[in-house]
């Protein structure tokens, strides 16, 4: 039998706030509406069809009566979702299941389910405390009598012995509104942020390295929707595109990005136009290259600038001046969002978004087989010069390099079938 025959009765609700959605005045409810939007479908692909409502100041998600590991399951969905700055996972006890339909009221399921989850979370030495806040002024006991009421039922039932209503180390909270009453004990931090879909479309430059997804997942944090693009030595198929270590990188990503797209380019036209002409180059050319392949596919696919991983000085190739030598061989923007940060904050995100596993996988990078020992200077002029020289048509080689590529789609970390 369960432990808890009272809390198993309840509907699970979950309040979800938005800290700094507060903030946009008057396009305050295109966000709430985007972001209601967002759970609900985040839900509805890990197979929860539950109703999300929205209100002034936070969303509601009526989880029905759900059991503890599914209840976990939907509040992990919660934690992927950008624009959440945190979330009360809660228990709803219905007016009716209080008497106040008949106007008698009645306490027992109110205080057994305080009792399941006093109970557990007892320590030795530990305080408590229960705290009711009365939206509704009808309701037949003021707060404080409510509060001393639980906290006598807790006292006498279980082996709290302690009440501290400062400084406690276990709170149980009531919200007593028109239609019922919000049991909880806690709040979790969501990932913050802005709504996906809030603020434009961008393109991420993907490796395999470490810093690219990150970059990415920054990105969507703030509330871009993200596509990638990446570049292979060789012509990928589909089939073998998918458990390729960048493709499993996107998909893993994709559990907060939803619907993202992975390009995979091959660079096999840039390496034999390099060849034929024997031209000693550098990873600045290659990134040249990279560049203006994703800004026309930007085009086609409505990103309105590019992302990339790059970190300053970090290696000899992440220099300033390669930095702007590759900025200025395209028209479209390139963001940067790790410019600034310490390795160890990068690898740290990446441990909290469960990639650095995959990221720490060997992978035969592209710069690692094309440059030796990159120069750490190069000049827009004489880079165009050398490219003038080496590749007969520049738009040529784009277009003959985007042919031959494959996209794979992804949404909510599943695979999608190509239309
Ligand atoms: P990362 O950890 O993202 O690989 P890095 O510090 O290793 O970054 P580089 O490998 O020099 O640095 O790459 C710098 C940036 O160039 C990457 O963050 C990524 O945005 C882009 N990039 C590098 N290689 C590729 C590739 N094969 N396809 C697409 N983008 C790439
Ligand atoms: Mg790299």
């Amino acid at each position: 039998m369960s432990e808890t025959p009272a809390l198993d009765q309840l509907e699970r609700r979950v309040l979800v706030h938005f800290g700094e959605l507060s903030l946009k005045g008057q396009n305050r409810p295109n966000y709430v509406q985007r972001l209601r939007t967002n759970v609900q479908q985040r839900l509805q692909a890990a197979g929860f069809e539950v109703p999300v409502r929205s209100a002034y100041d936070r969303l509601f998600v009526e989880a029905g009566v759900m059991p503890a590991a599914d209840m976990e399951r939907l509040l992990a969905c919660l934690d992927e979702v950008p624009g959440i700055s945190w979330y009360t996972p809660a228990w709803w006890i219905d007016r009716a299941q209080m008497g106040l339909e008949t106007g008698m009221l009645e306490l027992d399921l109110l205080d057994q389910a305080v009792q399941e989850l006093a109970a557990p979370a007892w320590r030795e030495g530990a305080r408590f405390a229960i705290r009711v806040k009365r939206g509704n002024k009808g309701f037949p006991m003021r707060s404080i009598d409510l509060e001393r009421h639980l906290g006598g039922v807790v006292l006498k039932n279980t082996d709290w012995s302690r009440v501290s209503l400062t400084e406690p180390d276990f709170r149980i909270l009531l919200d007593v509104v028109n239609h019922g009453t919000y049991l909880y004990t806690e709040r979790r931090k969501g990932m913050g942020g802005l709504p996906l879909g809030m603020t434009g479309r961008v393109l991420t430059l993907l490796s395999g390295g470490f810093d690219s997804p990150v970059a990415a997942w920054l990105m969507a944090k703030r509330g871009c929707e993200v596509d990638f693009i990446h570049f292979t030595a060789n012509h990928m198929q589909q089939k073998q595109a998918e458990s390729y270590k960048v493709a499993r990188i996107v998909q893993r990503l994709s559990r907060v990005l939803g619907r993202t797209r992975l390009h995979l380019v091959p660079y096999t036209h840039f390496d034999l136009a390099l060849m034929e002409q024997q031209v000693p180059y550098d990873l600045i050319l290659f990134r040249r290259f990279m560049a203006r392949c994703a800004q026309r596919l930007a085009a086609d696919w409505g990103a309105q600038v590019l992302v990339t991983g790059d970190n300053l000085g970090q290696v000899a190739s992440q220099t300033m001046e390669n930095m702007v030598s590759m900025t200025r061989s395209v028209e479209i923007p390139v963001l940067r969002p790790l410019l600034t940060y310490e390795k160890e904050e990068i690898i740290d995100l990446s441990r909290r978004l469960a990639l650095f596993e995959t990221c720490k996988e060997p992978y035969k990078d592209c710069c690692a087989l094309i440059s030796h020992s990159p120069k750490t200077r190069s000049r827009h002029d004489k880079l165009e010069a050398i490219e003038a020289r080496c590749f007969e048509d520049y738009n040529a080689l784009i277009e003959n390099s985007l042919a031959e590529a494959t996209t794979l789609r992804y949404r909510y970390g599943q695979l999608e079938e190509n239309e």
